[in-house]
């Protein structure tokens, strides 16, 4: 699942490829879009707003997310697809440029004036020039006693954190995936330090949070499951947590506080 540091960069490549562009040729893959055609009209940017790309295009706005398995590719005329076709969802022509959207969890058109209907439930942006951590830390606390590991989840919250963003902060914080929010001390210092990893890594496509950008060394936990904590030696473990079962990577040690029993289900301890 892609998180609010890759689908930023997605935003500034697509931006930096078609802003300003005539589109030659436009191929929208999906039932409610088959029959509109944007050729001729000039895209004027792309943007991110946390986990969203919105491609905006003379009054109108192409709104695209990545879900689980998307990825926006750019080509070269004449390049060959790194993925098949079929998985194909939007397809943008211009003279320099094909970009390719495939297996998107979202593909939608909206008035431009009409943002606001698919992305105006977001929390403040990680990334965005709207970040407000106070207004991140007052929308968390709205459920003090939800677990702050899939609080840190819920887009309305706080928009751009994943998997890796929220077992790695949590971890560097000392806190269990499965404190209350309302019993997390410092909410201001945990969403600031989430917002600092993402921009650290916004620039890169590799994701470390640990100073250490190889391959085995980026993270303190994520994806560490039954390999020793990196700080005390304690078995990492995973379970998975909250609404949509979502797992979470911790030292049992370094961020005290144990899954409650009853509420977390035995996981394998890998990967
Ligand atoms: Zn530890």
């Amino acid at each position: 699942m892609p998180e609010g540091d890759t689908v930023w960069r997605t935003a500034l490549h697509l931006h930096q490829a078609l802003s300003g562009e005539v589109l030659t040729e436009t191929d929208f893959r999906v039932p409610a879009l088959a029959t509109l055609d944007l050729s001729g009209a000039t895209v004027d940017e792309t943007v991110a707003r946390g986990k969203h790309l919105l491609t905006r295009i003379g009054d109108r706005t192409l709104h695209t997310h990545l879900k689980m398995e998307g990825s926006w590719h750019l080509y070269k005329p004449g390049t060959a697809w790194r993925r098949p076709a079929h998985e194909a969802r939007v397809v943008l022509r211009t003279e320099g440029w094909t970009a390719v959207g495939f297996a998107l969890g979202v593909v939608e058109v909206v008035a431009r004036d009409a943002e606001d209907t698919v992305v105006g439930h977001l929390g403040p942006d990680l990334l965005g020039p709207d970040w407000d951590p106070d207004e991140a830390v007052r929308r968390l606390l709205r459920q003090p006693g939800r677990d702050i590991a899939d609080a840190l989840l819920d887009q309305r919250n706080l928009a751009g954190i994943g998997n890796l963003y929220k077992s790695e902060t949590l971890f560097l914080r000392g806190i269990s995936p499965w404190r209350p929010v309302g019993e997390v001390p410092d909410l201001s210092a945990l969403v600031t330090l989430a917002q600092r990893l993402l921009a650290a890594n916004k620039g890169r496509w590799q994701q470390a949070t640990t100073g250490s950008t190889r391959r085995g060394e980026e993270h303190w936990v994520f994806e560490r499951a039954g390999s020793p904590c990196r700080r005390c030696g304690t078995t990492v473990r995973r379970e998975r947590q909250g609404d949509h079962e979502r797992i979470s990577y911790w030292c049992p040690r370094c961020q005290a506080g144990e899954a409650p029993t009853g509420r977390s289900r035995p996981t394998l301890a890998r990967d």
